[in-house]
């Protein structure tokens, strides 16, 4: 039923990893597994056996063409750097090539103490492997580049957090994990070689459109492109109004996917000082300061690779510098770009960042929940019939009474009628997003083994544009005592 591994990775030199198979877990069950998925990646789910897939998905068996591995890595940790962290609870089984002949990684997170693990226990619990399997999933359907959950499956074992949980095993698939982290692991030891061997590595797999370019450029546009997809990523997160929580340099994707779900969360009442993670007591990773993080990460990867750009060190940092500076103007086009769509304007004009930026203060000072805003202007854009709803989100309504006349001005100059830009606009703008107290009810719910929750909301999330009857409630932000102010990982 697997199919066939390729190992990519694994073949790599050997201080890019450490050999490492999978701890046995005491009483495995496959509590989620993602059909659809599998079937994209070439699985022959005809030959679908329960009791195998949840031998393979909790660790105990590797399958068959597999050569598990932790990952090596290192990573600014909220500003500060460990030359060493790697897959501490991990394990990359290899790669499979999918439908679209696309190489995807095939990784077992919660696996068990890795040489990586440190003080940790290598486990993961069931609340943050079900929190990833629903947020990952809800961001991919939302065309949001991001990793994917294939499998969810309870060990049966405990595992210790603020009190005992569930422990668990997602399996996640991505394009590769190959992080900032990554390249900063040789780029600190000065291991030229290897920086070298990462980046071509990485171009052959996510730029090999560069393959072409001459070498005395080529890593240098490396870095631009990469920076051009996480700007792109970035400003797509920003249009779901979605924190990461805890943007490390090791959790910053080299192919431009989201990664690493952790006390991350939806935004619902607009302010752009929002925080969730309960780690993120500085308030480092708030929805507002994404972008520039993002840059900072892209200065920390340039510095990795600095060798690759030029061999005199002074004019290797002249032309880093000149790509990572350029960075504001990459986001900046892409945040427009973003939210332009979600505003229904598709011809740009010279004044619609002002006119967006009017907006988000409106939203700020009327307190309004981001995703139901933009939902509603859809219905706003066939005409005013939905006004009423619409300035029903805002606590104080004056911002927002002003700014509709000044889009609708401006949408008057689209040549397209209102029900096409409704439609356009509902294509981009979610009716359904993981709200904090909904994924935090499906887990509690989990834990005490009703999955029930968790499979409505599945259901839900996978539909996240469309309006689906009696489920009206999903669409709603939390009522005061049940809002989530800390998430956790
Ligand atoms: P994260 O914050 O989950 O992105 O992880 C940061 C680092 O800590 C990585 O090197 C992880 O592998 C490691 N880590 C996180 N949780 C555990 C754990 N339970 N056991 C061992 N290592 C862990
Ligand atoms: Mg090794
Ligand atoms: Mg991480």
């Amino acid at each position: 039923m697997f199919p066939t591994f390729t190992l990519r990775y694994a073949r790599l030199p050997d201080r890019f990893f450490e050999p490492f198979t999978p701890v046995h877990v005491e009483k495995p069950e496959l509590v989620a597994f993602n059909r659809e998925l599998a079937e994209t990646l070439g699985f022959d789910l005809s030959a679908f056996n329960e009791q195998e897939a949840t031998e393979w998905f909790s660790g105990n068996e590797v399958p068959e063409g597999a050569e598990p591995i932790a990952q090596a890595y290192a990573g600014h940790q909220f500003g500060g750097f460990s030359p060493r962290l790697g897959d501490g609870r991990a394990v990359l089984l290899g790669e499979v090539t999918d439908r679209d002949g696309r190489l995807r990684d095939i990784q077992l997170k919660g696996a068990g103490r890795t040489p990586f693990s440190r003080g940790g226990d290598g486990r993961a619990p069931l609340g943050p492997v079900l929190r990833e399997y629903l947020l990952s999933e809800a961001m991919h359907v939302m065309g949001i580049p991001t990793t994917r959950a294939l499998a969810a499956v309870t060990t049966g074992e405990r595992v210790m957090r603020r009190m005992p949980e569930p422990g668990a095993v997602l399996t996640r698939v991505a394009s590769s994990h190959i992080r900032v982290g990554t390249f900063q692991y040789f780029g600190s030891r000065h291991d030229v070689e290897a920086v070298r061997t990462l980046a071509d590595h990485v171009i052959e797999r996510h730029y090999p459109e560069l393959l072409d370019t001459p070498e005395q450029d080529r890593y240098l546009d490396l870095l631009k492109a990469i920076q051009q997809r996480q700007a792109q990523l970035v400003a797509r997160w920003m249009g779901v109004g979605f924190i990461h929580g805890v943007m490390n340099t090791d959790n910053t994707s080299i192919s431009g996917e989201t990664i690493d779900f952790g006390p991350c969360a939806f935004m619902e009442r607009y302010d752009p000082g929002t925080v969730f993670s309960s780690i993120d007591t500085n308030g480092r990773y708030a929805y507002v300061n994404q972008p520039v993080i993002l840059q900072w990460n892209m200065a920390r990867l340039a510095e990795a690779m600095l060798p690759l750009f030029d061999s005199d060190e002074q004019r290797a940092i002249e032309r880093a510098t000149e790509v990572v500076q350029g960075f504001a103007e990459t986001y900046a086009a892409a945040w427009l770009a973003v939210m332009r769509d979600k505003l229904g304007l598709s011809q740009p004009e010279d004044g619609d960042q002002v006119l967006i930026e009017a907006l988000q203060e409106a939203m700020r000072v009327g307190r309004a929940d981001f995703t139901l805003t933009f939902r509603q202007l859809g219905e706003c854009a066939r005409g005013e019939d939905g006004d009423a709803a619409l300035l029903a989100l805002f606590e104080q309504d004056a911002g927002i009474r002003e700014w509709l006349p000044r889009w609708r001005e401006r949408l008057a100059r689209e040549q397209a009628s209102g029900d096409e830009i409704a439609r356009r606009m509902h294509a981009v703008n979610p009716l359904y997003i993981p709200r904090n107290h909904q994924v935090e009810q499906a887990l509690s719910a989990a834990a005490e083994g009703d999955f029930a929750p968790f499979e409505t909301l599945r259901e839900i999330l996978a539909h996240p544009f469309d309006e689906q009857p009696g489920r009206e409630a999903w669409t709603l932000p939390a009522a005061p005592d049940e809002a989530v102010f800390r998430t956790f990982c």
